[in-house]
C-alpha cells in the first residue's frame, strides 16, 4: 500500500530487467559455447509395453553438462533457447544424436526400439524442419519407422492449416507423430480427427492421482478410449508407483513411461537395458 513514486518504480523495474537480461545473455553465450564444445548429451527414458513390460522405446531428453555448473535440465535452458532461436541448433543436434545412437544399437544387433524426440514450437514452425529431419534420416540410415516426434497441442492451434500440412509432411517421411502432454494444452478435440498423428501421450498430471481421484481416473480412461477409437497408440507418462501401472494396464493403455520403470538414463545405461531387453527394477 506504500505509495512509491513513479520514478522509483521505474528504477526498480529497470534494475530487475537488467539483471534478467544479463542472466539471459550469459545463458545464451554459455549455450553457444556448449554447442561448440559438445556439452549437451541425450538421456533416454524407457517406454515399456503394458502387456508384458517389454522395453519398446525411449524418449530422448536433452541434458546439459556444464563444466562449472554440472548437469542442467531442459526446464532451465529450453525456454531461453526457444526465445533466442538457439533451440533450432540444439534441437537438430538432439535429433541427429538420438538417431545416430538408435541406429548404432540396431547395428550392434540389439532388438530395435522406437526413439521419440521432442520438437519445440520454433523448430516445428521453421521452414527448414522437414529438410533437417530428411537429412538426419538419410545421413544416419535410420528407418523412419523407428523415429517419432513429440509435439504439443499449443504448437498446432495458432495456424491449424499449416500445422496439418507440416504434420502430413512428417508422416509422409514415415516418421511417427505424438501429441505430448495431451489434455493440458488448448482443447483441440474438434481438430483431433484432422491431425495425422500416430500417438497420444497422456500428461502426467492425469496420472499422478489416477489411483486416488475418481474424476482423474475417468479422464485418463476417456483419453485411453479416445486413442483406441481413433486407432492411436497411447502412452502414459509420469507413472511413478505400482498403482498407476495397475490402473493403466487394467484400462488398456498400450505403453507406459515413468519413474516406476526408470528415470531418464545416459546412453550407456540405456544400452544395457536394451541388451537385457527389459528395465531392471530392484523393487521386484
Ligand atoms: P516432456 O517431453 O513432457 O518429458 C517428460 C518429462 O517428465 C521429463 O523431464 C522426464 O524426466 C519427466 N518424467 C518422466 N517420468 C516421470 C515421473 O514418473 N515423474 C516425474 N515427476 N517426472 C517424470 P525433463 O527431462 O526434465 O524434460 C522436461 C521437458 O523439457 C520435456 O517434457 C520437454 O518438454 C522438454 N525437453 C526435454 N528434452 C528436450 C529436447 O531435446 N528438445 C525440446 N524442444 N524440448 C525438450
Ligand atoms: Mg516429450
Ligand atoms: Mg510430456
Ligand atoms: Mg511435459
Amino acid at each position: 500500500h506504500a505509495k512509491v513514486s513513479g520514478r522509483n518504480q521505474y528504477q526498480f523495474f529497470s534494475k530487475d530487467m537488467n539483471r534478467k537480461a544479463k542472466v539471459r545473455l550469459d545463458l545464451e553465450s554459455r549455450m553457444r559455447r556448449a554447442l561448440v564444445n559438445e556439452e549437451f548429451t541425450v538421456f533416454y527414458q524407457p517406454k515399456v509395453s503394458a502387456d508384458d513390460d517389454r522395453l519398446v522405446g525411449a524418449e530422448a531428453l536433452v541434458r546439459w553438462i556444464d563444466p562449472d555448473k554440472g548437469m542442467i535440465g531442459p526446464g532451465e535452458f529450453i525456454p531461453v533457447a526457444e526465445e533466442t532461436g538457439l533451440i533450432e541448433q540444439i534441437g537438430s543436434w538432439v535429433l541427429r544424436r538420438s538417431c545416430e545412437q538408435t541406429i548404432g544399437w540396431q547395428k550392434m544387433g540389439l532388438s530395435p526400439v522406437k526413439v521419440s524426440v521432442n520438437v519445440s514450437a520454433r523448430q516445428f514452425r521453421s521452414r527448414a524442419f522437414i529438410d533437417i529431419v530428411t537429412g538426419v534420416l538419410g545421413d544416419t540410415g535410420l528407418d523412419p519407422k523407428w523415429l517419432e516426434l513429440e509435439i504439443t497441442e499449443s504448437m498446432l492451434m495458432n495456424d491449424v492449416e499449416s500445422a496439418v500440412r507440416k504434420m502430413g509432411a512428417i508422416r509422409d517421411l514415415g516418421v511417427g507423430l505424438s501429441i505430448d502432454d495431451f489434455g493440458t494444452g488448448y482443447s483441440s478435440l474438434s481438430y483431433l480427427g484432422r491431425f495425422p498423428i500416430t500417438t497420444l501421450k497422456i500428461d502426467r498430471a492425469f496420472i499422478a492421482d489416477v489411483d486416488t481421484n475418481p474424476k482423474t481416473a475417468e479422464i485418463a480412461r476417456a483419453i485411453i478410449g479416445l486413442s483406441q477409437g481413433l486407432n492411436l497408440e497411447v502412452v502414459a507418462e509420469g507413472c511413478e508407483i505400482s498403482e498407476h501401472v495397475a490402473f493403466l494396464k487394467e484400462h488398456g493403455c498400450s505403453t507406459i513411461q515413468g519413474y516406476y520403470y526408470s528415470k531418464p538414463v545416459p546412453a550407456e545405461q540405456f544400452q544395457q537395458m536394451l541388451q537385457a531387453g527389459r528395465v531392471p527394477r530392484p523393487k521386484d
